[in-house]
């Protein structure tokens, strides 16, 4: 029986984890063995039910992500193959929609607008988001000749230079920057292009204006809508997608179905040790060890570099250069009556150049049914990213204050609505950011592990932050083990496209 060591119990160690099960379950004579620090799995992803205090009924409360990307489909494959597939979740699209602050005025993000494309003529002409020289700017879109690339290379610039150069600085503060910022929790100034959003560099080489991209994404979108309508009895196919209990519900699942008893969970790995290039030893935080055959780094970067700094100084010293920011999400919930503001939206962004410490906020409970019980509203601040790590700094309950006021102020929230709870949600260093050379660094990265027998890295700071994303960079780990063992999948075989 071969072992492989995981280290990390958030997403993507877990994917690694039941990918190892699933192998099993094959007839492979594999196991592993999940070490994660803290005293619960599932890392970043963190959902907490709260029961209502005066009625019957509870809260879902997700302190992380509250949702993941529906055209991948990672979340979707687990779903099915762990049985909670008719438990995803869409938003309830009757009432999406987005505000945006400009010059201290709420306004209702245009119809059409795809990222940051204003895709139809009629909402974009008239929306006030924009001044009439930012509207003349972003059309210029449709004139400005593409980039030149040079064939073979990367090509890459940052997020601000490609906005601002095709679209104008106005397009960049009042639109880029807060949605780039609320996925992110980055600065466009710094953030890899190609790393985060290649497709717009190839929109723009193949259409030769995004807005004329985003138009043809836009068509297919809709055509594909009206050849495969939904079925009878089939859940909407929105753009997001959560789950009934909180993005929680996955990891749990997932633990589940890998099997608990082969996590330990409040226990960290110090230092791991490599003998005759084939057997791995994990030294652990309560004294104890653990050997293995192989070992996966599924934690952040930060947390890989010291564990990964005696086996490669290269791997470990890329590792130490990829920055991370801090942010925090601050969950209220109120009596629905008393907020005094219109809840019919999935909520607000607040653009860097407004001033505020709220960089957006949602309004959970609208956008996903069932997270509060009737009569009731759950609302979620995002604060910190890169621009403000001081913020997080402040006790919960200075946050909470700050999060309160900066409702009152944006939002109107009423002076007098009480809150019926209070959670706040801190993520040290728990966004890495795909600045100018990422994509380098984790090629390099992933160049230099290959050659390294048994190990293999997994998680959001490489290639994706998104869910799905680290769920298949812990199954990826996992398939370069197996195939250094010499055993084939039959699952590796098999399309995502049959899951979904
Ligand atoms: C506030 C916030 C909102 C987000 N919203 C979304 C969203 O809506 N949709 C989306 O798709 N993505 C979202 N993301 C991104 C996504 O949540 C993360 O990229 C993803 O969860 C990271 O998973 P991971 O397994 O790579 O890392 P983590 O979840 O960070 O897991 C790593 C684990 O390793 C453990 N660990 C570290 N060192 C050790 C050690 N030495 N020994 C043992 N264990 C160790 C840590 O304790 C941790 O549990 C969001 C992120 C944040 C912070």
């Amino acid at each position: 029986m071969k072992r492989i060591i995981i280290v990390g119990g958030g997403i993507a160690g877990l994917g690694a984890a039941y990918k190892v099960t699933r192998a099993a379950s094959e007839g492979h004579g594999i196991e592993f063995v999940l070490i994660e620090k803290d005293r619960r799995l599932g890392g970043k992803i963190q959902t907490e039910i709260v029961p209502d205090p005066s009625e019957k009924g509870r809260f879902i409360v997700d302190g992380g992500p509250d949702c993941f990307l529906t055209e991948k489909p990672a979340c979707h494959r687990i779903a099915k193959l762990t049985g909670i597939f008719d438990d995803e979740l869409p938003t309830d699209d009757s009432r999406k929609k987005t505000w945006i602050l400009s010059r201290g005025k709420l306004h209702q993000m245009p119809d059409g607008v795809m990222m940051f494309a204003p895709t139809k003529f009629i909402p974009f002409a008239t929306t006030g988001l924009f001044s009439w020289p930012g509207k003349i700017r972003m059309a210029m879109d449709l004139l400005i000749p593409p980039k030149k690339v040079v064939p073979g290379e990367l090509n890459d610039e940052t997020l601000e230079s490609f906005v601002v150069r095709r679209m104008g600085r106005e397009c960049l503060d009042r639109l880029a920057e807060p949605l780039v910022g609320g996925v992110h929790a980055s600065d466009p100034s710094q953030m890899s292009l190609a790393a985060t959003f290649p497709r717009l560099l190839e929109m723009e080489q193949k259409y030769g204006s995004l807005m004329k991209g985003f138009i043809a994404a836009r068509r297919m979108v809709e055509e594909m809508r009206r050849k495969y309508p939904p079925k009878p009895g089939e859940k909407p196919r929105t753009f997001f997608t959560s789950f009934v209990n909180g993005m929680q519900q996955l990891t749990d699942r997932m633990a589940d179905a890998a099997g608990r008893e082969r996590m330990r969970t409040g226990v960290a790995v110090t230092s791991l040790q490599c003998a005759d290039n084939s057997r791995w030893n994990a030294q652990l935080s309560d004294g104890s060890t653990i050997d293995g055959d192989a070992v996966i780094i599924a934690t952040e970067s930060w947390a890989a570099e010291p564990l990964i700094r005696p086996h490669d100084q290269a791997i470990a010293d890329a590792l130490a250069n990829i920055p991370t920011s801090s942010s925090a999400t601050i969950s209220i919930a109120f009596n629905e009556n008393e907020v005094g503001f219109d809840l019919n939206a999935f909520g607000v962004l607040c653009p860097l150049v407004e001033g505020h410490a709220l960089m957006a906020a949602t309004y959970s409970s609208i956008k996903w049914p069932g997270r509060a019980p009737a009569g009731k509203v759950l609302l979620r601040g995002f604060v910190g990213g890169p621009h403000n790590q001081e913020i997080l700094k402040r006790p919960d309950e200075e946050l909470v204050q700050i999060v309160i006021a900066e409702f009152r102020d944006i939002l109107s929230l009423n002076p007098f609505a009480k809150p019926l709870f209070t959670r706040v949600f801190r993520w040290y260093l728990g966004m890495p950011q795909y600045s100018l050379g990422h994509l380098e660094r984790v090629t390099m990265i992933e160049n230099r592990s290959a050659q390294i027998p048994g190990l293999a890295l997994a998680g959001g700071c490489y290639r994706g932050v998104g869910v799905p994303n680290c769920i298949e960079s812990g199954e990826r780990a996992v398939s370069k083990i197996l195939t250094e063992w010499g055993i084939d999948l039959a699952e590796d075989h098999i399309e995502e496209k049959r899951y979904y």
